[in-house]
């Protein structure tokens, strides 16, 4: 079936490029007024595209195709339309415009589907006041509207708890997500491999770890007598460095803040503290690495103290096993090489894998490189994918999911 790149470039650039920064990349943030063009731009495409438009509360934007019988769940696809400052033109918008070239297609080969499809297009997935995947944790019912703070959050956007609560969908309507996104890794590009099925969506783990010594001053206290926490936290930074490589990929680990107190250049520091975070697509391996970082907290100890504070424990989410093989069937039949992987990245899919049976497909990113201006897809690559998503969607239009 034939997908129309020229068609594809035209809006992605005319949704996408709106919110570009002179002489940078694109801010378009949740709930700003580049959001709300976007939107506008989307919803004049989606109207073109003989979609049924609506919005809900917190301005997730849904267009629906009929299908022959609209009693059936929908199949749904699509990504988020918000981005991070300075940004890229195909994070989130990309996963929209494939949905709705997908659309664009079945409509120009007139073919009908058994079930309704819709486009989705998110808001406020990228990580803000709000909360990451805010749009669409809300959808399928995984944010408490009774949080605590959410009503201060929700004001700064102008929207109350009833915006949310009543945006909260039935998920027994929706049969299947489905959402492209660019890879954000170098991984398929630097294979020259042109689509990525992951098969789940790591977890994410922070613990604080607090180093306790002895704060003295900095002229006065010879070498020998010091407790220095900063030097036991640089041990132990070093230990789970080593760890991580030794448990292998695809666990990763990050510290990206580190405090020493009192944190003057004379005083010799009495607590150091820093966070670390694990990801991974197995819970119980980033179990076992915060076991063997505790091994070594104690090893290194003499002096130091050691405290473990776990901060966030975010599961990972598995996608759909059918769905994984359906995405799968539809390279092989088509000869298009591909790759079954791991999301490293959050995504609204991690949402809806919560509660609907979902699939991702990916495309390479040049040189790995997301949020920033330089993120790139070729559109050989993007045709591909798009192609990729369309024979899903036939397939899963006549299969039954569990
Ligand atoms: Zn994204």
């Amino acid at each position: 079936m034939q997908i129309n790149i020229e068609r594809i470039k035209e809006n992605l650039l005319k949704v996408g490029e709106i919110g570009r920064v002179e002489g940078g990349g694109i801010t378009r943030l949740a709930y700003s007024k580049e959001f709300e063009e976007a939107a506008k731009e989307l919803i004049d495409l989606m109207k073109k595209a003989n979609l049924e438009v609506t919005g809900d509360g917190v301005q997730n934007i849904f267009g629906k195709r009929s299908g022959d019988n609209n009693n059936y769940p929908s199949i749904m696809i699509g990504s988020h339309l918000d981005t991070v400052p300075n940004g890229g033109i195909f994070d989130g918008a990309l996963g929209v415009i494939a949905a709705l070239e997908v659309i664009n297609v079945l409509n120009e080969k007139n073919i009908r589907t058994r079930h309704p499809i819709e486009i989705v297009a998110f808001n406020a997935e990228e990580g803000s006041a709000i909360g990451g995947t805010f749009g669409s944790r809300v959808v399928v019912g995984l944010q408490d509207p009774y949080e605590d703070g959410l009503i201060e959050k929700l004001d700064q956007y102008g929207m109350n708890i009833n915006d949310v609560k009543k945006s909260v969908r039935n998920t027994a309507g929706i049969k299947v997500f489905l959402e492209l996104h660019v890879e954000q890794g170098a991984n398929l590009y630097e294979k020259g491999i042109p689509i990525g099925i992951p098969t789940g969506i790591f977890g994410i783990t922070r613990y604080g770890i607090v180093a306790k010594g002895e704060a003295n001053h900095a002229g006065t206290t010879p070498m020998r007598l010091r407790k220095d926490p900063l030097i036991g936290a640089a041990k132990l930074i070093i230990e789970i460095n080593r760890i991580v490589k030794e448990i292998g990929e695809p666990l990763v680990a990050t510290i990206g803040v580190i405090k020493a107190y009192p944190g003057t250049v004379n005083v010799i520091p009495g607590t150091v503290e820093f966070i670390v975070e694990l990801r991974d697509i197995d819970n119980q391996r980033i179990e076992e690495a915060v076991n063997k970082f505790k091994n070594s907290a104690h090893s290194i100890g003499g002096d130091i103290g050691f405290d473990f504070n776990l901060l966030i424990n975010k599961p990972p989410t598995m996608l759909n096993k059918e769905v994984i093989e359906v995405i799968k069937n539809a390279c092989l039949s088509k000869k298009i090489a591909h790759q079954i992987t791991v999301s490293g990245a959050g995504h609204d899919a991690k949402s809806l894998a919560e509660k609907v049976p979902t699939g991702m497909i990916f495309v390479p990113s040049k040189d790995g490189k997301s949020h920033c201006p330089e993120e790139w897809t070729d559109w050989e690559s993007i045709k591909t994918g798009v192609e990729v998503l369309l024979d899903t969607i036939i397939k899963l239009d006549s299969v039954e999911l569990y």
